[in-house]
């Protein structure tokens, strides 16, 4: 079938191209051939904030002043930073049965990510985050994963045709930890680069597996979680980061918030300078780090630059309320930088 449909030229593809693929190559809203350029295998939340005056005690009802809903999750975050830079990214993740899926799919889809493989999990709930933030803005936050727990390692098998037609693999740790290892071995048996974002930090991470990707970005809380070293010096921070490094890391870049990120690579050290600007709200920044040095790594393969335009781009998220709304485009960002 495959020849008769579209012509010789098609029996010289590499097998494990699907059908699905080359018609997606082909019809293409924006013309022109097209490939996926990174798969974000993660997580899907959505935030649900109450601006509070002051925290409820126990047993105590108030009412709050403000309400607002925002999509979020770390794969989520990441994946809309990318697609916002002009990235072109496939989301896999899991959402429940319930009202907050739809939303997460069109969300996604309105920053033009291919949802194919966001998938409904009967009978559980989406991953939500009920958020409280009072007027000092202190915040107590409840995740509940829901969904998230469900997207499990034979996943990774099932939509293994159209991961190997992505060029990295970027990953956290809000999925279970047996799907993460999957996913490193895939990306490692088909050649697909893989950044792990080892976030929300865990003792339970198994480091090899660390080790098997070629980028591991976690930030200075993250750091001294893995290493137990104190993080609060640049000092301190170099020596838990070298000592992690030594554990057989490729490339280890640590978020510093403020202080920008360090890249440390075999003897290599770079401290990259945030620059200084007015933090209006952090909320995923770490996220847009990420997004951003996927981007722009697919598009140039240059690891230093990229993580310089990380920085930056990060920055620029921390001056705007919000998450992924507080994440520039590729003009606004040109522009801000300008
Ligand atoms: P996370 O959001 O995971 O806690 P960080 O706080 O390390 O991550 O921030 C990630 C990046 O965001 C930093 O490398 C930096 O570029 C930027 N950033 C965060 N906070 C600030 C800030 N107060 N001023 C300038 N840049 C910031």
């Amino acid at each position: 079938a495959r020849e008769s449909l579209f012509g010789d030229w098609l029996i010289r593809l590499p097998t494990h191209v699907s059908v699905s693929t080359i018609l997606r190559k082909i019809i293409n809203p924006e013309g022109g051939t097209r490939v996926t350029d990174i798969a974000v295998i993660g997580s899907n939340m959505v935030d649900l904030i109450a601006y509070i005056d002051k925290m409820p005690k126990a047993g105590e009802t108030l009412e709050a002043d403000d309400f607002a809903m925002g999509c979020g999750g770390k794969g989520a975050n990441q994946a809309v930073a990318a697609a916002k830079l002009g990235a072109d990214v496939l989301m896999m993740s899991r959402v429940g049965e319930d009202m907050f899926a739809d939303n997460t799919i069109q969300n996604l889809a309105q920053f033009g990510v291919d949802t194919r493989h966001v998938r409904k999990v009967p009978g559980v709930s989406s991953g939500v985050a009920p958020i409280m933030v009072d007027r000092d803005s202190q915040n107590r936050i409840l995740i509940i994963p829901g969904a998230n727990k469900h997207l499990l390692p034979a996943d990774i098998e099932a939509a293994a045709d159209d991961l190997r037609q992505c060029k990295l693999i970027v990953l956290q740790l809000e999925i279970p930890l047996a799907t993460i290892y999957r996913a490193i071995e895939f990306g490692n048996a088909e050649n697909i680069p893989v950044i792990l974002n080892p976030a929300p930090a865990t003792t339970e991470l198994d480091l090899r597996y660390a080790c098997r990707c070629d980028f591991f970005m976690p930030n200075e809380t993250e750091l001294e979680i893995l290493t137990g070293m104190p993080v609060h010096s640049l000092e301190q921070i170099e020596a838990a980061a070298s000592s992690l490094l030594h554990r057989g890391l490729k490339h280890l870049v640590v978020t510093l918030g403020e202080r920008g990120a360090l890249h440390m690579h075999g003897d290599k050290r770079t401290h990259l300078v945030a620059p200084a600007v007015e933090a209006v709200d952090t909320t995923g920044a770490g996220d847009a780090f990420v997004g951003c040095f996927a981007a722009n790594y697919i598009a140039t393969g240059d690891i230093d630059s990229s993580i310089q335009r990380a920085v930056q781009y990060a920055s620029h998220s921390v001056t705007g309320r919000g998450t992924q709304t507080s994440y520039a485009t590729a003009a606004q960002f040109d522009s801000w930088l300008e």
